[in-house]
């Protein structure tokens, strides 16, 4: 992995503290992997204890699903870094269902809160002290599927068109506060929740094979850390100009 450095021999984000939710596997930890090869104190989440928690990374277990979870994640975040720089909503996904009928209200009612409004949690909690900084770089993990929806992940897809929608607003909220606020959007790629997801796909709708794209233009699936660089991209000095955009990480297949 490349060690960016700053113009004065320095990690290009050291000294920053770095929240990511969802960083004990997939995308998440590589996320949190990159940000600690950059420099970054870095404090991660999961539902669950595990030891796959990147090594040198603070961990604390809570649900982003609850305004519980989402205040115990704010609360480990001052105790164990001082404070927020950098926020990275990572964790999302949903299960498919059989059609937009058949998806039940608690499963809306996970997606939303899952994918838009532990986001939206988490920033209420988080940027007023970057405000008073006058600081602060967010990354909320969205899908490059958002333009193409299809009747098994409705709930998905709408809770992740939700969240670029309330992205794009607060980036230009809190942009006079210094805060920027950025998309990425992956495409199909190699993690334990996308291979799941993939499986309960292809048990749903057997002729389909895996279901989901036929063919990506540059030839393979995702890696977690091609996503995590764009992460990385948006959250650094490199991206200062850059705000209230969406960045899709796909490898050419949605774009055709
Ligand atoms: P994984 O399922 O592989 O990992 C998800 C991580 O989030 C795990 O650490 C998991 O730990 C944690 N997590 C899940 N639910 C919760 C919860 N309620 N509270 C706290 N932590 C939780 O996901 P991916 O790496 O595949 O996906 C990461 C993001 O990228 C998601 O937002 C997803 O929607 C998006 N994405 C992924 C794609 C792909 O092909 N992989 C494609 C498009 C978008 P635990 O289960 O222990 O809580």
């Amino acid at each position: 992995m490349t060690t960016i450095e700053n113009g004065s021999g320095n990690k290009e984000l050291a000294g920053k503290r770095a929240l990511v939710t969802g960083g004990s596997r997939g995308i998440g930890a590589a996320v949190v992997r990159q940000l600690l090869n950059a420099g970054a104190s870095v404090l991660t989440t999961a539902r669950s204890a595990t030891n796959s928690v990147p090594e040198g990374a603070e961990f604390v277990t809570a649900d982003v699903r609850t305004r519980a979870g989402a205040e115990e994640i704010a609360e480990a975040a001052q105790q164990k870094l001082g404070g927020v720089d950098i926020l990275v909503h990572n964790a999302g996904g949903a299960r498919p269902q059989l059609g937009s009928a058949s998806i039940p209200d608690d499963e809306w009612l996970d997606a939303l809160n899952l994918n838009l409004l532990a986001a939206v949690r988490l920033d209420t909690l988080l940027t007023p002290a970057m405000r008073d900084r006058n600081s602060g770089a967010i990354v909320h993990i969205s899908s490059a599927a958002v333009p193409t929806p299809v009747a098994p992940f409705l709930h998905y897809t709408a809770a992740k068109a939700a969240l670029e929608n309330y992205s794009r607003g607060l980036a230009v909220e809190l942009a006079s506060s210094g805060i920027r606020v950025n998309v990425v959007s992956p495409g199909r790629t190699a993690t334990p929740g996308g291979a799941e997801t993939r499986d309960q796909w292809a048990r749903i709708f057997p002729s389909s094979g895996t279901g989901l794209a036929p063919e990506v233009p540059l030839g393979r699936d995702g890696d977690p850390d091609d996503i995590a660089a764009a992460v990385l991209f948006l959250l650094s000095g490199r991206a200062s100009w850059l705000t209230g955009s969406s960045l899709v990480v796909d490898g050419g297949e949605f774009h055709r």
